[in-house]
């Protein structure tokens, strides 16, 4: 629901209703022949360290290098995705290059943890968990550098057949983050049954910050749970130096937002990091054998 947001490049959102299903039809014969002209790009945005100020991460985020219309953020093309069931060719694809990328800074020797979004129709889809599985083996990026970002609402709609599928891959040593978190229909006695380790605070909760105690009150309470239940804690949408203290001072331990960088090209994230801190030593570095 949240994807309708932030999407005023969006040509699809903004044509009337009659003429949206067939534009619908349309964008999806497009996005099955992106996918067969290897149109779908990624961008890296940083995680920092909110004590250190180091990088200590990157998400990933898919694009469409649209051959008409340029590049095209995840809101317009991701929900038509899902409901043709395309997510997973799209899907596989993105973890491909993010996991050839992630391999190449390694060979370069820098260790860079990286978070794929991964949608709950890709998880529920049979066969997910082995293309993971040799995804990671062909590429030859380490499991322990890698996190999906499940967004909470669909997550919790099925507790018990995520943690089924997602088992294998905890076992080779992936995390997960619930991303969006507080803004989904969670039931949080679900948080025991779920393979999450990272909280990813919703962006709306962030941006309220200055303005609004009651989001101050929530900030607190998610990283106290996080801290309680041992998980990891992301603010996501940081874009003021305010907000970034306010987090720093109450334990959020990890930032991610435009005031540090926006998403960006490999090429420009690897000059960027560089410019910027090194990486934290990541357990990878201590032990992991890699390949
Ligand atoms: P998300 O995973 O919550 O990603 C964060 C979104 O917030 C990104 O938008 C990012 O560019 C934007 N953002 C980051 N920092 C800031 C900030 O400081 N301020 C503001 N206003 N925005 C910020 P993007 O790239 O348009 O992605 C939107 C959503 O699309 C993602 O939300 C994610 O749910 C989905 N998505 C992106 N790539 C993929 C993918 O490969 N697969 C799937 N299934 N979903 C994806
Ligand atoms: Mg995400
Ligand atoms: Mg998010
Ligand atoms: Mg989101």
């Amino acid at each position: 629901a949240k994807r309708t947001g932030g999407n005023r490049a969006c040509f699809y959102n903004e044509i009337e209703s009659d003429t949206r299903a067939r534009e619908r039809i349309r964008l999806e014969a497009e996005l099955k022949t992106a996918l067969l002209r290897d149109e779908i790009r990624i961008v890296f945005q940083p995680k920092i360290d909110c004590a250190s100020m180091k990088v200590v991460g990157a998400e990933v985020l898919a694009r469409w290098d649209h051959p008409e219309r340029g590049m095209l953020a995840p809101g317009c093309f991701i929900d038509v995705a899902e409901e043709s069931g395309l997510i997973a060719k799209l899907g596989d694809r993105v973890m491909e290059l993010a996991c050839l990328q992630g391999r190449a800074w390694l060979d370069r020797g820098r260790s860079m943890p990286i978070a794929v979004n991964v949608s709950i129709r890709q998880l529920e889809k049979p066969g997910f968990t082995a293309r993971v599985l040799e995804i990671l083996n062909f590429t030859g990026f380490p499991a322990e550098l890698l996190q999906f970002e499940v967004t909470e609402t669909v997550a919790m709609a099925d507790p018990e057949g995520v943690s089924q599928t997602t088992k294998p891959l905890l076992e080779a040593g992936i995390t997960f983050a619930i991303d969006d978190f507080g803004t989904g229909y969670s039931s949080l006695a679900h948080l025991q049954r779920l393979p999450f380790n990272t909280f990813k605070i919703d962006r709306s909760f962030i941006s309220r910050l200055a303005a609004d105690h009651h989001s101050r009150s929530i900030v607190q309470t998610i990283i106290a749970m996080a801290k309680s239940l041992n998980y990891e804690v992301v603010a996501e949408g940081v874009e003021t130096e305010e907000q970034h203290v306010f987090l720093k001072e109450h334990g959020c331990t990890t930032a991610q937002g435009f005031l540090f960088a926006r998403p960006m090209p490999a090429d420009r994230f690897e000059s960027w990091s560089r410019g910027f801190l090194q990486p934290l030593p990541s357990a990878a570095d201590r032990g992991n054998t890699g390949r």
